[in-house]
């Protein structure tokens, strides 16, 4: 025991059944940190419970359990250093030789062994270098990577190999950052160049080693190829400047942030690699800091925040940018904000165009009493303009409102009419639709006229319309019509006049005769007299018909019956004046859906203006023929014509070039022909005649 004592760098200590020390020799004493005196009687793994995690703690028990010896190495943490234990139980006690072991340098020794295998197995470069960037050592792998022997590089600087366009970067370490002591270590990327003559793309961890001074000596690298990640971020830089989007990362422990050169070039700058925090906030207007600045708090604290604000570029220019921001943690659980920036400055310049012809468009409507909607048919919500809202009788603040609030204010007997009219609009395109709306119990007639838009599948999407009150100007016509009637009426009364007259002097006649005829010549007299009661009969009818304020009732009708019977009534007027209507219509036509008086009067009108072209008489041939979708009608006839300039006026009411003409009756033509969706056409050369076309469509069976 003795010699343990002696050997003051052999520990010994006996610990007791319970493991409680009852012997430490000063070395020992020392290993765990504590002098002989202030072990003795504690109880070992109380005293260093940290143990129990140790090799120590199962060896023990295992030497006391198998009764032999055991030896281990193991570190001692309260004397930081690695030791060989051996322990023998002797009786219930248990005897602890400690020696210094050679573990440490064991230790680097399988370092050194684990490095070489490293260097030699990794596809990572290592390199030492001189301060001055000459190389010491090149780890074996720079042949797979860049195709050279390791005698081609010893030698020879690092800079030999850079890409020129990436020196910059790699000098920076060996020259300019030569004296700032500060930047120790660091990472660099640069392209490499390779035996055989292409460049690879290479990321570079360095260290500088220090001397006892703090002087750099050597400068070890470690390099790896990130071509891939190369080629993936200029897709990325590509893909930004297509997409005029920026990109930044701060992180919030340092002073500036890194931007991608899409966001330099949007903010009108040089790219660089980073940006200083106040560099950056500078474009931001006034106005929009503070809103900056809440949203990167947002982002830190929820994870995500949306924000959109102005820059003024040095050039003056203001650029509109949205950003989405995130927060992000980088590695070594560093906080950082990432935010991808998109200049939307030519969206918000067509929004404002758009807006401010939106503003015109209600103004100009507004001037014109006009009002406009727009039906969301997906949503079913509709749009309407403050001029709509008015004349639908809502309620002023209501701007959209669902479909079905408006239906309520249509008349009743034309929603199913406006129900149609929607569904075909939504087919076909278009709507151009009268109807009428009851709002606070007065009846109101409306014409709208709307165009459907699509998506690309051909669904419809929205259906944008117009709405004009025209309650005062059907009003007007409606009296016009009446006027023009009645002149009509007045200046036919004329000719029927006459035309009666001849019958009734015919009959006067007869009744004279018959009182002396016989009995044959009297059925003979009959049968005169009843023909021209017919004729007055007939004449009579057509008058009143003219004059008779008619309910507006549309039904399907031949057009040629109705020829006829305008044709009947005017004949008088027309063989007076030396004028031979001819009607030719070879085939047998469509029926047309209309109001069977309103188009007679069209006939007269059209008839009458004939014959007035001709004073000294003429042929006026009407012809009939189908078309698609109808009936083509036309009146030519052989008068003075029509000179160009005046054709366009054709139609105004009040004009005419006729002594006592009322210039009424094209105006109403034109009216009805155009309610029953029908086309009238003028055309006329000087001197040679008129031909007036009338189209309307066929009824549909
Ligand atoms: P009015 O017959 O009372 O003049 P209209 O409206 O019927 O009124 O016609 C307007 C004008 O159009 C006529 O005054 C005439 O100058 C011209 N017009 C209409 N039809 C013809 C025609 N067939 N030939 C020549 N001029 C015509
Ligand atoms: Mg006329």
């Amino acid at each position: 025991m003795s010699t343990f004592e002696e050997n003051a760098s052999i520990g010994f200590i006996i610990l007791d059944s319970n493991w409680h020390f009852i012997y430490a020799n000063d070395y020992g004493a020392s290993i765990l940190n504590r002098s002989p005196e202030e072990l003795l009687g504690k109880m070992a793994w109380a005293e260093f419970p940290a143990a129990i995690r140790h090799a120590s703690y199962s060896y023990f028990h295992q030497a006391r359990k198998s009764g032999k010896e055991i030896s281990f190495n193991e570190y001692v943490k309260p004397s930081n250093q690695w030791i060989h234990v051996s322990a023998f139980p002797v009786g219930e006690n248990l005897h602890i030789v400690i020696r210094k072991t050679e573990m440490l340098a064991n230790h680097f020794a399988m370092e050194n062994d684990l490095y070489q295998k490293y260097t030699n197995y990794i596809q990572d470069l290592i390199t030492l270098t001189s301060e001055d960037g000459i190389l010491l050592y090149v780890s074996p792998s720079v042949k797979n990577l860049l195709g050279f022997e390791l005698e081609d590089m010893y030698g020879a600087s690092v800079l030999a190999f850079c890409h020129p366009e990436d020196m910059d970067g790699l000098k920076s370490i060996f020259i300019n950052e030569k004296e700032c002591a500060t930047n120790d270590q660091g990472i660099v990327t640069c392209r490499f160049l390779h035996k055989k003559g292409w460049y690879v793309w290479l990321e570079n961890n360095f260290k500088w080693l220090l001397d006892e001074q703090g002087k750099r000596t050597q400068n070890l690298g470690i390099w790896r190829d990130i071509s891939e990640r190369k080629i993936v971020e200029d897709r990325f830089i590509q893909a930004q400047r297509l997409g005029q989007f920026g990109s930044f990362e701060r992180d919030l422990d340092e002073d500036s942030i890194v931007w991608s050169v899409e966001m330099f070039r949007i903010h009108g700058l040089e790219p660089a690699l980073r940006i200083d925090l106040c560099k950056a906030i500078e474009p931001i207007v006034v106005d929009d800091r503070e809103k900056v600045a809440l949203a990167i708090k947002q982002a830190i604290l929820v994870g995500m925040s949306d924000i959109e604000y102005k820059i003024i570029r040095q050039d003056g220019d203001i650029r509109h940018l949205r950003s989405q921001i995130e927060r992000v943690v980088l590695d070594g659980g560093r906080m950082a904000v990432r935010g991808l920036v998109h200049d939307i400055t030519i969206h918000k310049r067509i929004e404002q165009e758009l807006t401010q012809s939106k503003a015109k468009l209600e103004i100009a409507q507004e001037i014109a009493g006009l009002g406009h909607y727009e039906w969301d048919t997906i949503n079913n919500m509709v749009y309407v303009s403050d001029e709509l809202n008015a004349l639908f009788g809502c309620k002023d603040a209501v701007q959209t409102l669902p479909i079905e609030v408006l239906h309520e204010s249509i008349h009743p007997e034309d929603n199913l009419r406006m129900k149609m009219a929607i569904k075909k609009a939504l087919h076909e395109g278009t709507m151009d639709l009268i109807f009428r709306v009851v709002v606070r119990d007065e009846v109101r007639i409306l014409h709208t006229l709307a165009k459907t838009t699509y998506d690309e599948w051909g669904r419809a999407l929205c259906l944008f319309g117009t709405v004009q009150d025209i309650t005062v100007q059907k009003q007007t016509e409606e009296l016009l019509r009446k006027t023009e009637k009645l002149h009509v009426a007045g200046q036919l009364a004329a000719g029927i006049a006459h035309e009666i007259r001849n019958p009734l002097t015919a009959l006067k006649g007869f009744v004279k005769l018959m009182c002396h005829a016989n009995e044959e010549s009297k059925l003979r007299y009959y049968n005169i007299m009843q023909e021209e009661f017919n004729r007055i009969e007939l004449i009579l009818g057509e008058l009143l018909i003219l004059a008779k304020p008619q309910a507006v009732a549309y039904m399907p009708h031949d057009p040629i019956t109705i020829l006829e019977e305008v044709i009947q009534l005017l004949n008088t007027e027309a063989i007076m004046n030396n004028v031979e209507i001819m009607l030719i219509a070879n085939t047998i036509l469509s029926s047309v859906n209309c109001e069977r008086n309103q188009i007679k009067q069209v006939f007269v009108n059209v008839i009458k203006n004939a014959i007035e072209a001709m004073p000294s008489g003429g042929i006026l041939t009407i012809t009939a023929h189908n078309q698609a979708n109808g009936v083509n009608l036309q009146f030519v006839d052989q008068g003075q014509g029509i000179s160009e300039d005046r054709l366009p006026r054709i139609g105004e009411p009040f004009y005419t070039t006729k002594e006592k003409g009322t210039g009424l009756g094209m105006m109403v033509s034109f009216t009805i022909i155009e309610e029953h969706h029908g086309v009238i056409r003028y055309q006329s050369k000087l001197g040679v005649g008129t031909t007036v076309s009338i189209q309307l469509p066929a009824s549909v069976q």
